[in-house]
């Protein structure tokens, strides 16, 4: 690596003290490096203190690479990060995504063209918009339904758009047959109530061919992402700590390379659920169901390899479509979380209301960002604004990053110590 000749700490770095008292989440404002560091390093840097990187030059390479360290003096990181907001200054950093659910008794039924009317309504909202994703919510097919399911797969891939599928546990092993023949980029898998297959001893899970292990290592062999949802809301404490005992046997069975193709996170569905004071003392800490696309995006840019630089994408204008199995469109739209039904599938047809879409489809540039955020070292990545925020998400952009990486960092030192 080319190491410039001075080395100072970039002025970007944005610190979070985490839940155990020992780290420290590091968010990097135009790298969107997002790490975890102990916290006397975390001091040394804020003290703009680089002797530990001085004593091991592994340390700084990594830090270079990352962006904490930088040969650019902070006038200079002030300059560039202008340039960066004139490159985005009309662009719309907009993410559409889409959710298909499929039932037994539904207006959505792939026997009528209503299933294709359904990827057609898709494609005229996506027009030629790249990225975003569609999942597939199979959880309300009844057993011997994979007919459906190899009917939406099939529409999706023929329309080419990258596909998630969700499940139940009962589902796996259909959902194994069906992967055969249809490549999804992940599963999510949902337990819930689990039966005892799911708690057998760790030593079982690392030694023996076991289902539903196996079907999950059957999936993950196909290179595709496995995420097990773990709902806690109805199992005790004890079985909540075999399940995620067994999913780590199973990681250790996985080559490395593989590994981040598999994640266990523990959900809950009440709404009013708090960070426990005493949190040592419990097993997982789940997090609510509508906060998982936040804590997957942390979860995945954790040092991830791939650092994203300068495109203001972490938490940017989101367009989420939720097309129910009775076929109604349901539009959300983050952040601000602003609902509504913005059209209707039927077997003959589909009807969107053209003019309620475009309204609700309405981003913010990075020129529209008020004063306390023009100045503020996260506004690349944090995409909104604080009038937002505080309108809709009652947690300011900083502290929900800094109490879900409290719980990533619980979650993954209270499994793997059980
Ligand atoms: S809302 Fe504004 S001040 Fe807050 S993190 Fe985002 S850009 Fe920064």
């Amino acid at each position: 690596m080319r190491r410039p000749a001075h080395l100072h700490v970039s002025r970007y770095i944005n610190y979070s003290p985490l839940a155990d008292g020992r780290s420290v989440l590091a968010v990097h404002g135009y790298s969107l490096a997002v790490d975890i560091f102990n916290r006397r390093l975390a001091g040394s840097l804020m003290e703009d203190d680089l002797q530990p990187c001085r004593d091991d030059k592994a340390l700084e390479d990594l830090l270079t690479q990352r962006g904490y360290l930088t040969g650019r003096s902070a006038e200079e990181e002030s300059t560039f990060i202008s340039g960066v907001r004139a490159l985005f200054s009309r662009k719309r950093p907009v993410v559409t995504d889409f959710i298909l659910e499929l039932g037994d008794c539904t207006s959505i039924d792939p026997h009528s063209t209503s299933l294709e009317q359904a990827f057609l309504a898709i494609n005229e909202i996506k027009g030629v918009e790249s990225g975003g994703s569609l999942e597939i919510d199979l959880r309300g097919l009844g057993s011997g339904r994979e007919d459906r399911a190899r009917e939406a797969t099939g529409l999706a891939r023929d329309w080419g758009l990258r596909t998630h599928l969700t499940i139940s546990h009962e589902q796996l092993a259909e959902t194994v047959k069906l992967l055969k023949s249809y490549q999804a980029a992940r599963v999510t898998l949902c337990v819930r109530n689990p039966d005892s297959s799911w708690i057998q001893t760790h030593d079982d899970v690392a030694h023996a061919d076991l289902l539903p292990f196996r079907h999950i290592l059957e999936i993950i062999s196909l290179q595709t992402e496995v995420e097990v949802l773990i709902v806690v809301d109805d199992i005790d404490d004890n079985t909540v700590n075999l399940l995620f005992q067994n999913i780590n046997g199973l990681r250790t069975r996985i080559h490395a390379d593989a590994n981040r193709l598999l994640t266990a996170v523990p959900v809950t569905e009440r709404e009013d659920f708090l960070v426990p004071k005493n949190a040592g003392s419990v097993s997982v800490l789940p997090i609510r169901w509508s906060e998982l696309f936040d804590y997957r995006q942390l979860q995945g840019y954790i040092w991830s390899p791939q650092l994203v630089r300068f495109q203001p994408s972490f938490l940017s204008f989101r367009r989420v479509f939720r097309i129910n199995a009775s076929g109604n469109i349901n539009l959300t739209v983050n952040p601000g979380r602003k609902r509504a039904v913005v059209g209707s599938i039927s077997r003959e047809a589909y009807e969107l209301d053209r003019g309620l879409l475009e309204q609700m489809s309405v981003a913010q540039t990075v020129n529209d960002l008020p004063d306390e955020c023009r100045t503020c070292t996260l506004s690349l990545i944090c995409g909104s604004n604080c009038r937002t925020a505080e309108a809709g998400e009652k947690e300011h952009f900083r502290e929900k990053l800094q109490r879900l990486g409290s719980l990533l960092l619980l979650n993954v030192h209270q499994a793997s110590a059980s």
